[in-house]
Parts: C-alpha cells; sequence; structure tokens
C-alpha cells in the first residue's frame, strides 16, 4: 500500500510512557510504544520523535516553593532527556538505530540538533529523538513538536494522546461528545480546544503543517494513518 506520508514528526506525551502508574516508566508500554515505532520503519516511514516529560516532572507543579518557574522548565526539560535516553534504549533493542538529539546537550549522553544533519539521517533510517523540548522555558512539547515537524520536513505532526481524537467535549465526562473528523487551525484556536497549545496550533497554521491527533494504544491507529486512512481527527 502507498505511503500517505513519508515522514512524520511523533509527539508523545511523558504521562503516555507511565502505563497505570502515577509517576515514571512503565516497561511494557514503552514495548508497546516501541513496537509502533518498529511498524512505522518496517513500512519504511520516516520517524522523529519528540517526547514529553510530564510523567516526572513539570514546571509549573512547583509554583510556590520558592524554586523559580524558569528553574521548574528547566527540570521539565531535563525530565524529558530521561524519556528520551529510555525510549532509545528500548528501540535499539529491537534493531533500529536511534539517537537523542537534545535542545539541552549534555556531554557524552545527548547531542544538539541540527536540521540539516536530522534530516539526512532520517533518510539514512534513523530514528531520532528530539530532547528538551524547544530549549526555552515557558514553552511545552507541544510546540517542540510543531516546531521540530517544521523544521525537519515532515509531511505532518501525529500526536498521540489517550483519546482517539479531537472530540466536542471530554467524552469521560459527557457521554453526548462526538469527535470531529477534521477541523481547521482557527476552529480549534477559536473553540480553544485543550488538545495541545495554542502556540502549537499556531506555528502549524503558519507553516501549513497538518497535525492529526490520535490513540496510540489503538491496534494500528498509527499504521493507518501514514497510510492515508481517515484515523483520529485531521487539523489543517
Ligand atoms: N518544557 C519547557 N520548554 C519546552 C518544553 C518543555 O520548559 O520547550 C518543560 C515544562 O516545564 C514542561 C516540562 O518541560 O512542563 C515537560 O514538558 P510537557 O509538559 O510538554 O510534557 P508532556 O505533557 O508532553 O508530558
Amino acid at each position: 500500500m502507498a505511503l500517505r506520508y513519508k515522514r512524520i514528526l511523533l509527539k508523545f506525551s511523558g504521562e503516555a510512557l507511565m502505563g497505570d502508574n502515577d509517576f515514571g516508566l512503565d516497561a511494557a508500554t514503552l514495548k508497546k510504544v516501541v513496537a509502533q515505532v518498529s511498524a512505522l520503519r518496517e513500512l519504511g516511514v520516516e520517524v522523529g520523535i519528540v517526547v514529553g516529560g510530564g510523567n516526572i516532572f513539570r514546571g509549573a507543579q512547583i509554583q510556590g516553593s520558592g524554586i523559580q518557574r524558569t528553574t521548574g522548565d528547566h527540570m521539565g526539560m531535563m525530565a524529558t532527556v530521561i524519556n528520551a535516553l529510555a525510549l532509545r534504549d528500548v528501540i535499539e533493542s529491537v534493531g533500529i538505530r536511534a539517537q537523542v538529539l537534545s535542545a539541552m546537550t549534555i556531554e557524552g549522553i545527548s547531542s544538539g540538533f541540527n536540521a540539516n544533519q536530522v534530516k539526512k539521517q532520517l533518510s539514512d533510517g534513523e530514528v531520532l529523538i528530539f530532547a528538551a523540548g524547544t530549549g526555552s522555558p515557558f514553552f511545552t512539547t507541544d510546540t517542540a513538536a510543531a516546531l521540530r515537524g517544521i523544521e525537519i520536513d515532515a509531511d505532518i505532526v501525529l500526536k498521540a494522546t489517550k483519546v482517539d481524537g479531537i472530540y466536542t467535549a471530554d467524552p469521560k465526562k459527557d457521554p453526548a461528545a462526538t469527535r470531529y473528523s477534521s477541523l481547521s487551525y482557527e476552529e480549534v484556536i477559536q473553540k480553544n480546544l485543550q488538545v495541545m497549545d495554542q502556540t502549537a496550533f499556531v506555528l502549524c497554521r503558519d507553516h501549513n503543517m497538518p497535525i492529526r491527533v490520535f490513540d496510540m494504544f489503538k491496534d494500528n491507529a498509527v499504521i493507518r494513518i501514514v497510510q492515508g486512512e481517515d484515523e483520529g481527527t485531521l487539523v489543517s
């Protein structure tokens, strides 16, 4: 089957990696995520990943503790590096080359991001994990996903969530909520739909980068998406 998307930017939140735990990483969940990455590679899809850090630390959570927000955000970005390192090892354990490129370089642990170099590595079949978000406080890893997606010339940003798309209301709280099959950037921004932060949507809008929101644990969802099938919600 022909590929609709050849190069993707996949965004996982940190929470998606913690399984049923309240904190940290869950080995079985990491394996599930990596099985999807592996299936994508088998199809020949070039995969860049942005991973969040919310399973470990978010900068905003220490407000009022005496720790400055910028310090908290640095801590949050370091949490994403922890997740990225774990993801890299599990990806490599299934025989796929992978590397962590970080907006905050840590000598001997993670190199910096260079879009030109990255595009060559992706074409060469390597999976690249972009850690430390944008490298700046007051941003999120959703914005980093939009930014990296645009920088690496991805065909689409795939935002993995626990829900299979964008709904009119929270489907867990409102049984009458219905899923949007597609939305424009303007609709998402005006309705203030909380699925990604507004900065991420505005960046994607300004650079014509489509976003698809999907359920990462729904069987083969990501595979169906790259083959052009309707899955989750498309924002374009
Ligand atoms: N962060 C930041 N700048 C960025 C990306 C992330 O300061 O460009 C910090 C921020 O404190 C954030 C934390 O890193 O709360 C973890 O990222 P995020 O909350 O986006 O993770 P996710 O919710 O996707 O797990």
